[in-house]
């Protein structure tokens, strides 16, 4: 089973399983502020018969920005245009998106952290104004053509909040984080999602499977997929407790939901870098992983469930992320021993 993938252009074609992935808000399961305030905000614009503002998710992976990018455009009954912000190296790559927009239509750009400046500068206008300035020709020839847009909606979504400029955020009319699920939500999620894979499933093993997903519906999914293979392969095709249980040992996903490589982030710092302070460069390289990797994907959750602090001379295990692994938080030094002339009566 393959950990999910979130910094790659590629599509991961599980993850777009149409079959899986809400395509109205109605069908959406938690998230119930942002999905309130997002209903205000469609109906007041359709009320007004204006364009939607433009709205930035935020949060870690999978927990549901692209599929808002799905259901809101839905909610409008307006078309949508997908665009991964790492593609977009300069203004040119924007263009035959924002000069194709329908009226009131939603432009989605994942990852928008990841645009280049010199892109970023050119939503300003589109977003602000909708209107680009075009370059037509070449040297002495070329023509800047000021164009108007058709109003649009843009989506923008980051797992990096902190990353985006001040100009560019504040572009955003809506901005919205999406936090972790609770155990129930994600329990409903695999049933409802077990269910759409015609895969026969009891509570409990629902709960399980919910319990080991890092609180996140695309992990879920990820792990109910697996769950079914073992339970066609190995069982008689029905998930029981059990069956989920062995499946999930055998893909080596612990009881918090912690798979091969967060086991392994733990271990390079409670055992290589002595349980921290140390900065995500070190552990990258010493896991030869990215560390966009390890922030993105493998810190939220830790940081979540209090395995790891984030300080600022760098990561720092816990007494809880130590004794997942069965050691001790060593004792911070006496600071009389760093210093003994201190123990010295005056
Ligand atoms: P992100 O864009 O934040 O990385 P996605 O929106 O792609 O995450 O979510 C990954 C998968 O998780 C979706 O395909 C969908 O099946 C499921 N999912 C996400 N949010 C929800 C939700 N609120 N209710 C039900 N399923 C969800």
């Amino acid at each position: 089973m393959s950990r999910e993938k979130i910094l790659s252009n590629a599509p991961n074609p599980e993850d777009d399983d149409p079959k899986l992935r809400p395509s109205r808000m109605s069908e959406m399961i938690g998230q119930k502020r942002v999905i309130e305030r997002l209903r205000i905000a469609i109906e007041a614009a359709k009320k007004r018969k204006d364009v939607l503002g433009h709205i930035l998710f935020d949060g870690p992976p999978g927990l549901g920005k692209t599929t808002f990018a799905h259901c809101i455009p839905n909610e409008m009954d307006v078309p949508v245009d997908f665009l991964a912000g790492p593609s977009l190296k300069a203004p040119k790559d924007l263009v035959p998106s924002l000069t194709n927009l329908k009226k009131h239509q939603v432009l989605f750009i994942d990852e928008i952290h990841r645009v280049p400046k010199a892109v970023e500068e050119y939503l300003y206008t589109a977003m602000e104004d909708f209107r680009i300035d075009l370059i037509i020709g070449d040297g002495i020839n070329a023509r800047t053509h000021n164009m108007k847009l058709s109003p649009f909606t843009l989506i923008g979504a980051t797992t990096r909040a902190g990353m985006l400029t001040g100009p560019l955020r504040d572009r955003f009319q809506i901005r919205e984080h999406l936090d972790f699920y609770s155990l129930e939500e994600l329990t409903v999620i695999v049933k409802k999602n077990a269910a759409k894979l015609n895969i026969d499933i009891d509570e409990s093993a629902a709960s399980e499977i919910a319990s080991r997903s890092r609180n996140t519906p695309r992990v879920a999914n990820n792990r109910l997929r697996w769950v079914r293979d073992y339970a066609q392969s190995r069982a008689d095709g029905v998930i029981t407790a059990e069956v989920a249980k062995s499946a999930l040992k055998m893909a080596q996903i612990d009881e918090l939901g912690l798979d091969r490589q967060d086991i392994r982030y733990l271990e390079t710092l409670v055992r290589v870098c002595m349980g921290g302070p140390v900065g995500a460069e070190t552990i990258a390289a010493t896991m030869n992983a990215s560390a966009d990797t390890l922030v993105d994907e493998i810190e939220p959750f830790l940081l979540r469930t209090e395995l790891i602090m984030r300080t600022p001379r760098g990561r720092v295990a816990t007494v809880k992320g130590h004794a997942h692994l069965g050691t001790e938080k060593p004792a911070d030094p006496d600071p009389s021993e760093l210093f003994p002339d201190s123990r010295k009566e005056i």
